[in-house]
Protein backbone atom coordinates (compact mmCIF):
# COMPACT_ATOMS: atom_id res chain seq x y z
CA UNK A 1 0.00 0.00 0.00
CA UNK A 2 0.91 3.61 -0.80
CA UNK A 3 1.07 5.66 2.49
CA UNK A 4 -1.45 8.57 2.20
CA UNK A 5 1.54 11.01 2.66
CA UNK A 6 3.14 10.37 -0.95
CA UNK A 7 -0.47 10.03 -2.00
CA UNK A 8 -0.68 13.81 -1.26
CA UNK A 9 2.42 14.92 -2.41
CA UNK A 10 1.69 13.19 -5.74
CA UNK A 11 -1.51 14.79 -5.75
CA UNK A 12 0.04 18.33 -5.17
CA UNK A 13 2.70 18.00 -7.66
CA UNK A 14 0.13 17.01 -10.22
CA UNK A 15 -1.86 19.63 -9.76
CA UNK A 16 0.68 22.60 -9.70
CA UNK A 17 1.82 21.09 -13.29
CA UNK A 18 -1.76 21.31 -14.29
CA UNK A 19 -2.06 24.62 -12.71
CA UNK A 20 1.07 25.81 -14.84
CA UNK A 21 0.33 24.35 -17.92
CA UNK A 22 -3.04 26.26 -17.77
CA UNK A 23 -1.30 29.45 -17.19
CA UNK A 24 0.87 28.97 -19.52
CA UNK A 25 -2.19 28.02 -22.29
CA UNK A 26 -3.55 30.93 -21.04
CA UNK A 27 -0.75 33.53 -22.01
CA UNK A 28 -0.10 31.87 -25.65
CA UNK A 29 -4.31 32.91 -25.53
CA UNK A 30 -3.00 36.60 -27.12
CA UNK A 31 -2.69 34.84 -30.34
CA UNK A 32 -0.45 34.42 -32.56
CA UNK A 33 1.88 37.15 -34.38
CA UNK A 34 2.94 36.81 -38.26
CA UNK A 35 6.68 37.52 -38.67
CA UNK A 36 8.13 37.22 -42.42
CA UNK A 37 12.07 37.88 -42.45
CA UNK A 38 13.41 38.35 -45.92
CA UNK A 39 16.52 35.96 -45.39
CA UNK A 40 18.84 33.71 -43.04
CA UNK A 41 21.99 34.71 -45.38
CA UNK A 42 22.74 37.12 -43.00
CA UNK A 43 23.19 37.14 -39.29
CA UNK A 44 21.15 40.63 -38.79
CA UNK A 45 17.89 38.50 -39.86
CA UNK A 46 18.46 35.88 -37.41
CA UNK A 47 18.91 37.74 -34.86
CA UNK A 48 15.72 39.81 -35.62
CA UNK A 49 13.63 36.75 -35.72
CA UNK A 50 15.01 35.07 -32.44
CA UNK A 51 14.26 38.11 -30.65
CA UNK A 52 10.89 38.70 -31.84
CA UNK A 53 10.23 35.50 -30.82
CA UNK A 54 11.75 35.81 -27.74
CA UNK A 55 9.56 38.90 -26.88
CA UNK A 56 6.61 37.87 -28.07
CA UNK A 57 7.01 34.62 -25.70
CA UNK A 58 7.70 37.03 -22.55
CA UNK A 59 5.05 38.70 -23.24
CA UNK A 60 2.36 35.63 -24.09
CA UNK A 61 1.59 35.43 -27.57
CA UNK A 62 2.57 32.99 -30.38
CA UNK A 63 4.96 33.48 -33.30
CA UNK A 64 5.11 31.85 -36.86
CA UNK A 65 8.26 32.92 -38.20
CA UNK A 66 9.04 32.44 -41.40
CA UNK A 67 12.16 33.50 -43.78
CA UNK A 68 11.95 33.54 -47.74
CA UNK A 69 15.19 33.14 -48.48
CA UNK A 70 15.07 36.79 -50.58
CA UNK A 71 12.30 34.65 -53.17
CA UNK A 72 9.70 37.45 -53.19
CA UNK A 73 7.17 34.98 -54.34
CA UNK A 74 7.59 32.57 -51.63
CA UNK A 75 7.52 35.79 -49.18
CA UNK A 76 4.43 36.82 -50.86
CA UNK A 77 2.82 33.07 -50.32
CA UNK A 78 4.23 32.74 -46.55
CA UNK A 79 2.56 35.99 -45.74
CA UNK A 80 -0.99 34.40 -47.20
CA UNK A 81 -0.39 31.52 -45.62
CA UNK A 82 -0.05 33.64 -42.37
CA UNK A 83 -3.46 35.47 -42.95
CA UNK A 84 -5.39 32.35 -43.52
CA UNK A 85 -4.12 31.00 -40.49
CA UNK A 86 -5.41 34.00 -38.73
CA UNK A 87 -2.53 35.86 -37.46
CA UNK A 88 -3.66 38.70 -35.18
CA UNK A 89 -1.17 41.30 -36.36
CA UNK A 90 1.54 41.47 -39.42
CA UNK A 91 5.13 42.04 -38.72
CA UNK A 92 7.06 41.79 -42.64
CA UNK A 93 10.47 43.01 -43.35
CA UNK A 94 10.37 43.42 -46.83
CA UNK A 95 12.28 41.83 -49.85
CA UNK A 96 11.02 44.13 -52.51
CA UNK A 97 8.98 46.68 -50.68
CA UNK A 98 6.90 47.41 -53.60
CA UNK A 99 5.34 43.78 -53.93
CA UNK A 100 2.71 43.08 -51.33
CA UNK A 101 -0.06 45.61 -51.77
CA UNK A 102 -2.57 42.69 -52.89
CA UNK A 103 -1.36 40.50 -49.61
CA UNK A 104 -1.63 43.51 -47.57
CA UNK A 105 -5.41 44.36 -48.69
CA UNK A 106 -6.04 41.02 -47.53
CA UNK A 107 -4.71 41.35 -44.51
CA UNK A 108 -6.78 44.43 -43.82
CA UNK A 109 -10.33 42.55 -44.88
CA UNK A 110 -9.11 40.38 -42.27
CA UNK A 111 -8.88 42.98 -39.75
CA UNK A 112 -5.23 42.03 -39.38
CA UNK A 113 -3.00 44.60 -38.63
CA UNK A 114 0.69 45.26 -40.38
CA UNK A 115 3.68 46.46 -39.07
CA UNK A 116 6.52 47.59 -41.58
CA UNK A 117 9.43 46.31 -39.61
CA UNK A 118 12.79 47.48 -40.48
CA UNK A 119 12.20 48.16 -44.54
CA UNK A 120 9.23 50.26 -44.96
CA UNK A 121 6.91 48.45 -47.31
CA UNK A 122 5.40 50.90 -50.04
CA UNK A 123 2.70 51.76 -52.16
CA UNK A 124 0.04 50.15 -49.85
CA UNK A 125 -2.71 52.25 -47.83
CA UNK A 126 -2.85 48.84 -45.58
CA UNK A 127 0.61 49.65 -43.81
CA UNK A 128 -0.17 50.55 -40.29
CA UNK A 129 2.80 51.17 -38.64
CA UNK A 130 6.34 51.05 -38.89
CA UNK A 131 9.66 50.28 -36.60
CA UNK A 132 13.19 50.80 -37.52
CA UNK A 133 16.19 52.74 -37.26
CA UNK A 134 17.01 56.40 -38.43
CA UNK A 135 18.03 55.52 -41.98
CA UNK A 136 19.30 58.68 -42.62
CA UNK A 137 21.45 59.22 -40.10
CA UNK A 138 22.60 55.62 -40.99
CA UNK A 139 24.08 56.76 -44.07
CA UNK A 140 25.26 60.18 -42.02
CA UNK A 141 27.23 58.15 -39.80
CA UNK A 142 28.76 55.96 -42.75
CA UNK A 143 29.97 58.61 -44.37
CA UNK A 144 31.02 60.83 -41.53
CA UNK A 145 33.39 57.91 -40.70
CA UNK A 146 35.18 57.97 -43.79
CA UNK A 147 35.64 61.27 -44.00
CA UNK A 148 36.85 61.49 -40.26
CA UNK A 149 39.43 59.09 -41.39
CA UNK A 150 40.30 60.85 -44.04
CA UNK A 151 41.15 63.89 -41.95
CA UNK A 152 38.68 65.67 -43.77
CA UNK A 153 37.88 68.34 -44.09
CA UNK A 154 40.81 70.06 -42.67
CA UNK A 155 43.05 67.40 -45.06
CA UNK A 156 44.28 68.79 -48.52
CA UNK A 157 43.61 65.89 -50.11
CA UNK A 158 42.15 65.32 -52.86
CA UNK A 159 41.16 61.61 -51.99
CA UNK A 160 39.81 58.95 -54.22
CA UNK A 161 36.43 57.62 -53.11
CA UNK A 162 34.07 54.90 -55.04
CA UNK A 163 30.38 54.43 -53.55
CA UNK A 164 28.15 51.61 -53.39
CA UNK A 165 24.51 51.60 -52.14
CA UNK A 166 22.23 48.84 -51.19
CA UNK A 167 19.50 47.09 -53.12
CA UNK A 168 17.06 49.65 -55.17
CA UNK A 169 14.17 47.21 -54.42
CA UNK A 170 14.44 48.34 -50.81
CA UNK A 171 13.41 51.41 -49.25
CA UNK A 172 16.19 51.78 -46.85
CA UNK A 173 19.02 51.62 -49.22
CA UNK A 174 17.82 55.48 -50.98
CA UNK A 175 17.64 56.57 -47.48
CA UNK A 176 21.33 54.96 -46.32
CA UNK A 177 22.30 56.64 -49.88
CA UNK A 178 20.90 60.52 -49.18
CA UNK A 179 21.99 60.52 -45.99
CA UNK A 180 25.59 59.68 -46.84
CA UNK A 181 25.41 61.90 -49.53
CA UNK A 182 24.60 64.83 -47.59
CA UNK A 183 27.88 64.23 -45.98
CA UNK A 184 29.84 63.54 -49.09
CA UNK A 185 28.49 65.91 -52.02
CA UNK A 186 29.64 69.19 -50.23
CA UNK A 187 33.14 67.34 -50.50
CA UNK A 188 33.02 65.85 -53.74
CA UNK A 189 31.65 69.52 -55.11
CA UNK A 190 34.79 71.33 -53.50
CA UNK A 191 37.06 68.98 -55.10
CA UNK A 192 38.17 67.12 -51.62
CA UNK A 193 36.90 63.96 -52.76
CA UNK A 194 36.86 62.46 -56.41
CA UNK A 195 34.77 59.83 -57.78
CA UNK A 196 37.52 58.06 -60.33
CA UNK A 197 34.72 56.42 -61.46
CA UNK A 198 32.21 59.22 -62.26
CA UNK A 199 29.82 56.86 -60.72
CA UNK A 200 26.98 58.63 -58.40
CA UNK A 201 23.66 57.88 -57.85
CA UNK A 202 21.64 54.87 -57.00
CA UNK A 203 20.83 54.10 -60.70
CA UNK A 204 24.27 53.73 -60.89
CA UNK A 205 25.73 52.31 -57.52
CA UNK A 206 22.60 50.41 -56.19
CA UNK A 207 23.56 46.94 -55.39
CA UNK A 208 20.59 43.95 -56.07
CA UNK A 209 19.19 42.20 -53.14
CA UNK A 210 22.54 43.53 -51.15
CA UNK A 211 24.68 40.75 -52.60
CA UNK A 212 28.26 40.85 -51.81
CA UNK A 213 29.12 38.86 -54.73
CA UNK A 214 27.91 41.67 -56.86
CA UNK A 215 29.56 44.34 -55.21
CA UNK A 216 32.62 42.42 -55.32
CA UNK A 217 32.37 41.73 -58.99
CA UNK A 218 31.40 45.62 -59.46
CA UNK A 219 34.40 46.41 -57.46
CA UNK A 220 36.66 44.12 -59.43
CA UNK A 221 35.45 46.65 -62.41
CA UNK A 222 36.35 49.55 -60.87
CA UNK A 223 39.82 48.89 -59.92
CA UNK A 224 40.62 47.73 -63.51
CA UNK A 225 39.27 50.22 -65.30
CA UNK A 226 39.79 53.37 -62.96
CA UNK A 227 42.54 52.51 -60.67
CA UNK A 228 45.29 50.80 -62.30
CA UNK A 229 47.46 53.74 -61.91
CA UNK A 230 45.74 55.38 -58.74
CA UNK A 231 45.11 54.13 -55.81
CA UNK A 232 41.17 54.19 -53.35
CA UNK A 233 40.97 55.62 -50.25
CA UNK A 234 37.83 54.94 -49.22
CA UNK A 235 34.88 53.14 -50.19
CA UNK A 236 31.33 53.72 -48.64
CA UNK A 237 29.24 50.82 -48.27
CA UNK A 238 26.23 50.25 -46.72
CA UNK A 239 26.62 46.76 -45.20
CA UNK A 240 29.03 44.65 -43.78
CA UNK A 241 27.80 41.71 -46.63
CA UNK A 242 28.60 44.12 -49.43
CA UNK A 243 32.12 45.48 -47.22
CA UNK A 244 33.45 41.92 -47.26
CA UNK A 245 33.22 41.32 -50.88
CA UNK A 246 34.54 44.87 -51.68
CA UNK A 247 37.36 43.86 -49.24
CA UNK A 248 38.51 40.77 -50.97
CA UNK A 249 38.31 42.70 -54.23
CA UNK A 250 40.99 44.91 -53.01
CA UNK A 251 42.89 42.05 -51.37
CA UNK A 252 42.90 40.71 -55.29
CA UNK A 253 44.98 43.54 -56.78
CA UNK A 254 46.97 43.74 -53.53
CA UNK A 255 45.47 46.01 -50.83
CA UNK A 256 45.92 44.95 -47.43
CA UNK A 257 49.67 45.02 -46.99
CA UNK A 258 51.40 47.64 -44.77
CA UNK A 259 53.05 49.31 -47.98
CA UNK A 260 49.69 49.19 -49.72
CA UNK A 261 47.10 49.34 -46.79
CA UNK A 262 43.20 49.42 -47.66
CA UNK A 263 41.31 51.78 -48.55
CA UNK A 264 38.88 53.01 -45.17
CA UNK A 265 35.60 51.06 -46.13
CA UNK A 266 32.15 51.16 -44.21
CA UNK A 267 29.75 48.90 -43.34
CA UNK A 268 26.22 48.05 -41.35
CA UNK A 269 24.70 45.56 -38.93
CA UNK A 270 27.78 44.53 -37.41
CA UNK A 271 27.96 41.40 -37.84
CA UNK A 272 30.65 38.72 -36.50
CA UNK A 273 32.69 38.64 -39.36
CA UNK A 274 33.17 42.05 -39.94
CA UNK A 275 33.63 43.07 -36.27
CA UNK A 276 36.46 40.72 -36.28
CA UNK A 277 37.56 42.61 -39.40
CA UNK A 278 37.62 45.83 -38.10
CA UNK A 279 39.62 44.41 -35.66
CA UNK A 280 41.98 43.00 -37.98
CA UNK A 281 42.51 46.55 -39.45
CA UNK A 282 40.63 45.49 -42.23
CA UNK A 283 36.83 46.89 -42.51
CA UNK A 284 37.29 50.43 -41.00
CA UNK A 285 33.69 51.00 -39.05
CA UNK A 286 30.02 49.62 -39.09
CA UNK A 287 26.51 50.52 -38.01
CA UNK A 288 25.29 48.73 -34.95
CA UNK A 289 21.64 48.34 -34.84
CA UNK A 290 20.55 46.80 -31.89
CA UNK A 291 17.57 44.15 -33.16
CA UNK A 292 16.80 43.64 -29.40
CA UNK A 293 15.33 46.99 -29.18
CA UNK A 294 13.84 47.03 -32.82
CA UNK A 295 12.08 43.86 -31.71
CA UNK A 296 11.07 45.32 -27.82
CA UNK A 297 9.34 48.50 -29.82
CA UNK A 298 7.35 46.47 -32.49
CA UNK A 299 6.31 44.06 -29.36
CA UNK A 300 4.88 47.39 -27.25
CA UNK A 301 3.17 48.05 -31.03
CA UNK A 302 1.90 44.56 -30.76
CA UNK A 303 0.78 45.18 -27.16
CA UNK A 304 -0.59 48.78 -27.84
CA UNK A 305 -2.90 47.27 -30.60
CA UNK A 306 -4.06 43.91 -28.61
CA UNK A 307 -5.15 46.78 -26.06
CA UNK A 308 -6.92 48.84 -28.52
CA UNK A 309 -4.74 52.01 -27.35
CA UNK A 310 -2.35 54.35 -29.47
CA UNK A 311 1.22 52.69 -29.85
CA UNK A 312 4.10 54.89 -29.14
CA UNK A 313 5.24 56.67 -32.40
CA UNK A 314 8.30 59.36 -32.69
CA UNK A 315 7.99 60.07 -36.18
CA UNK A 316 5.09 61.00 -38.19
CA UNK A 317 6.35 63.06 -41.29
CA UNK A 318 9.71 60.83 -42.50
CA UNK A 319 8.26 58.01 -44.15
CA UNK A 320 5.71 58.28 -46.97
CA UNK A 321 5.20 55.05 -48.97
CA UNK A 322 3.94 56.79 -52.10
CA UNK A 323 0.00 56.19 -50.71
CA UNK A 324 0.63 57.86 -47.00
CA UNK A 325 2.91 58.80 -44.30
CA UNK A 326 3.13 55.88 -42.27
CA UNK A 327 3.53 56.35 -38.69
CA UNK A 328 7.31 55.04 -36.96
CA UNK A 329 9.47 54.15 -34.09
CA UNK A 330 13.12 55.14 -35.35
CA UNK A 331 15.72 53.98 -33.29
CA UNK A 332 19.55 55.56 -32.90
CA UNK A 333 21.74 53.42 -34.83
CA UNK A 334 25.35 53.34 -33.54
CA UNK A 335 28.91 53.66 -35.42
CA UNK A 336 31.13 51.32 -34.35
CA UNK A 337 34.92 51.22 -35.19
CA UNK A 338 38.18 49.73 -33.62
CA UNK A 339 37.40 52.54 -30.76
CA UNK A 340 34.51 51.62 -29.46
CA UNK A 341 33.73 47.98 -30.45
CA UNK A 342 33.98 46.22 -26.86
CA UNK A 343 32.23 48.76 -25.55
CA UNK A 344 29.35 48.99 -27.68
CA UNK A 345 29.13 45.23 -28.51
CA UNK A 346 30.26 43.26 -25.51
CA UNK A 347 29.46 45.97 -23.15
CA UNK A 348 25.86 46.05 -24.26
CA UNK A 349 25.66 42.22 -24.25
CA UNK A 350 24.56 42.05 -27.63
CA UNK A 351 28.10 39.39 -28.27
CA UNK A 352 29.84 37.53 -26.14
CA UNK A 353 33.99 37.85 -26.15
CA UNK A 354 34.01 34.41 -27.08
CA UNK A 355 32.01 35.07 -29.94
CA UNK A 356 33.93 38.06 -31.57
CA UNK A 357 37.53 35.86 -31.00
C1 LIG B 1 18.64 46.88 -43.36
C2 LIG B 1 20.11 46.83 -43.10
C3 LIG B 1 20.72 45.64 -43.80
C4 LIG B 1 20.28 45.53 -45.23
C5 LIG B 1 20.74 44.25 -45.86
C6 LIG B 1 18.40 46.86 -44.84
O1 LIG B 1 17.07 46.98 -45.12
O2 LIG B 1 18.11 48.06 -42.79
O3 LIG B 1 20.34 46.76 -41.71
O4 LIG B 1 22.12 45.79 -43.79
O5 LIG B 1 18.89 45.63 -45.34
O6 LIG B 1 20.20 43.14 -45.22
Amino acid sequence: RIPVKILKIALATLLSVAWIGAGQTLAQDKGTIGISMPTKSSARWIADGDNMVKTLKERGYGADLQYAEDDIPNQLSQIENMITKGVKVLVIAAIDGTTLSSALQQAHDAGIKVIAYDRLIRDSGNVDYYTTFDNFQVGVLQAQSLVDALGLPAAAGPFNIELFGGSPDDNNAYFFYDGAMSVLQPLIDSGKLVVQSGQTGMDKVGTLRWDGAVAQARMDNLLSAYYTDKKVNAVLSPYDGLSIGILSSLRGVGYGTPDQPFPFVSGQDAEIQSVKSIIAGEQYSTVFKDTRELAKVTVNMIDALAENKEPEINDTKTYNNGVKVVPAYLLKPVLVDKTNWKDVLIGSGYYTEDQIK
